[in-house]
């Protein structure tokens, strides 16, 4: 069978429960799969109010995409109804989105479970690096949260088979300006490096218990004091080790940056260390 079968599920062995939340197109409920081997299985079901072809079909790219991953930290596909009402289902991640979580467990977490979140997160961005697939969309808030120590990649709405100029006017409400490195800001240019710069900011969300980043600015002067050298500074928890990875991450020239193989070397050992300390 080719992978568009393995993916094939009945509507019928579903049953939907509460809303979690608000998606671009619709609606987000939580529900129970049953499989075929008769497993039941716990999802998030993501519907599409709007009935027309094109925004359809617009709803199921991101589900094209995430077909073809397989990662311990991305959010797998479950399978994808294309009949009226359409449905993509995916595996539930109970805890919900890493910032609330941020801001609910903030006394709680340690910057060992920080680091390790970061860890995850650049392992599934490696994954991609390998694929050359562009994320363009990395923070907190598409960052979902299985367990206290398991984080997943969780939105794929804008990466990379979705045509630019089609990106660029469809949501230019909508453009994270205060996650985005410089060329895309200035060019709208995406790539494996601006996905660097972005999963640097999202490390400071993380070390910020979600404060968003350039509170302090309007979106359109991020682009000026970038230009100017400005970055984001060091969160009162971000180990100096790590902030100086994100100084990298924030390099202007694209190619100065780390790579995501790269930085997962570089926190695989700071979380090592910080695992040793917190032993002793
Ligand atoms: P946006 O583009 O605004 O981020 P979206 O269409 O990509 O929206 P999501 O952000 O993926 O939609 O989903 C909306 C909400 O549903 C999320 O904030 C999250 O709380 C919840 N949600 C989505 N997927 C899952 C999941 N797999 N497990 C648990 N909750 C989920």
């Amino acid at each position: 069978a080719d992978s568009s079968d393995k993916h094939r599920i009945s509507r019928d062995d579903i049953s939907v429960g509460r809303i979690l939340g608000e998606g671009f197109f619709g609606e987000v409920q939580d529900g129970v799969y049953k499989s075929p081997s008769g497993e039941r299985i716990h999802v998030a079901v993501k519907t599409c109010k709007d009935s027309s072809p094109e925004v359809k079909e617009k709803f199921l790219s991101e589900a094209d995409l995430m077909r073809n991953l397989d990662h311990p930290h991305i959010v797998s596909l479950i399978g994808v109804i294309e009949v009226d009402p359409v449905w993509i289902v995916m595996e539930l991640l109970e805890h919900g989105e890493l910032g609330s979580y941020l801001e609910q467990e903030k006394y709680i977490l340690t910057e060992t479970t920080l680091i390790l979140y970061c860890l995850q997160i650049c392992k599934a961005l490696a994954y991609l690096e390998g694929l050359n697939m562009v994320h363009r969309d990395i923070a907190v808030r598409n960052v979902l949260v299985a367990s206290p120590e398991c984080v997943k990649l969780g939105d794929f709405g804008l990466s990379r088979y979705v045509d630019e100029q089609e990106y660029y006017k469809a949501s230019v409400s909508r453009l994270p300006i205060k996650w985005m490195a410089p060329e895309s800001i200035n060019f709208r240019r995406f790539t494996t490096a601006s996905d660097v710069w972005m999963f640097g900011v999202c490390v400071w969300e993380i070390f910020s218990m979600a404060q968003q980043p350039f509170f302090w600015l309007e979106n359109g002067q991020v682009i000026n004091q970038l230009e100017s050298g400005v970055r984001l500074p060091k969160p009162h928890r971000c180990p100096p080790p790590v902030y100086s990875l994100l100084s990298r991450c924030w390099s202007y020239q694209p190619n100065n940056r780390p790579k995501f193989s790269q930085l997962v070397c570089s926190l695989s050992d700071i979380h090592r260390k910080e695992l040793e300390q917190e032993g002793r």
